[in-house]
């Protein structure tokens, strides 16, 4: 049996020997990092990793490191009481909650800085954003020792970013990306929906309606990135109180903006709709993958669901 409650670890030198008992008795330990305010979509995390792991950490740390000045950084919602019950439920068997202290020591001087598929969409929009998030995550797999870490691709391009980063630094660590949990009119689940006004949350749907939209019209053959991203845009109106950020169509992969969807050989080519959209205090975020099935899309269970 497992222990219903988590033991909570604030030392990176108390989770080093946890992680080592761990892996001296042969079992396989997922990492599970969030920012708290913990709710499903979290939550589905945290069971993926069950399925796959025999022991599973979930960190709780809001990272001063990926917040831009001007963004939410003191007023993200935090709840460590309410996630620590939340993660009893589901199994967790080590809450690591640091202080920033913990995480970046007296004299810290080091960050990590991907390229690539960090330079374009939210990287573009919060500059210094992925350096943050490629940063803590780094120090949380030193920390936790897992065989696995396990993102949301509610973050498509921060689970891109931390592969890539993973196979770049040659890090013992298999980075699984899991589908998008959401509310029942279509909202992907955010801690930051928290900020969201009664008429805001009434019109933030939309961004889904708009990404199952582009997904019909890429049904029905439309293969150009331009009229996909135009009938995102066009249908994102519908929500007066959306301040449109990016709408792109990328290569699920790379990143890389595409033009069409179709190679000059003819191949079909996997691609990410993305969209940002800020509705009054809450920066949203929001994608769909269409296409073949790729590298990015196969392999953690389910494609990304439908309505
Ligand atoms: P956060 O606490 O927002 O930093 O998120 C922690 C992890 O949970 C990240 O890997 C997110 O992608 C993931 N996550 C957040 N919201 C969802 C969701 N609605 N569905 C699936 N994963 C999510």
């Amino acid at each position: 049996m497992r222990p219903t409650e988590p033991l909570t670890i604030e030392r990176v030198r108390d989770l080093w020997a946890w992680a080592d008992g761990e892996r001296a008795r042969g079992r396989r330990i997922a990492l599970v990092p969030t920012m708290g305010a913990l709710h499903e979509g979290h939550l589905s995390l945290v069971r993926h990793a069950r399925r796959i792991c025999d022991a599973v950490v979930v960190s709780i740390f809001v990272n001063p490191t990926q917040f831009g000045t001007g963004e939410d950084l003191e007023s993200y919602p935090r709840d460590l009481d309410g996630d620590r019950r939340k993660l009893a439920a589901v199994g967790c068997d080590v809450v690591f909650a640091p202080s920033a202290l913990e995480i970046y020591p007296e004299g810290d001087c080091t960050r990590v800085e991907v390229g690539g598929p960090s330079r374009g969409l939210c990287g573009r929009s919060r500059p210094g954003h992925f350096r943050g998030v490629a940063t803590v995550v780094t120090r949380l797999l030193a920390a936790a020792k897992p065989h696995v870490a396990v993102f949301g691709r509610k973050d498509y391009q921060q689970w891109i970013v931390i592969r890539r980063m993973a196979r770049d630094l040659c890090l013992d660590v298999e980075i699984v990306g899991v589908p998008t949990v959401r509310e029942p009119d279509g909202l992907a689940m955010s801690s930051r929906n928290a900020y969201l006004s009664p008429e805001a949350r009434r019109q933030a749907p939309q961004l889904h309606a708009a990404l199952l939209e582009a997904r019909r019209l890429h049904q029905q053959g439309e293969r150009s990135a331009t009229r996909l991203a135009a009938a995102v845009r066009q249908r994102i109106q519908k929500a007066p109180l959306a301040e449109l950020d990016y709408v792109e169509v990328v290569h699920a992969e790379t990143l890389a903006p595409l033009s069409r969807l179709r190679a000059a050989s003819g191949a079909e080519l996997p691609a990410l709709i993305a969209v940002a959209a800020r509705f009054e205090e809450a920066r949203l975020i929001d994608n769909i993958v269409v296409g073949p099935e790729s590298d990015a899309s196969g392999g953690a269970g389910p494609r990304p669901e439908g309505p």
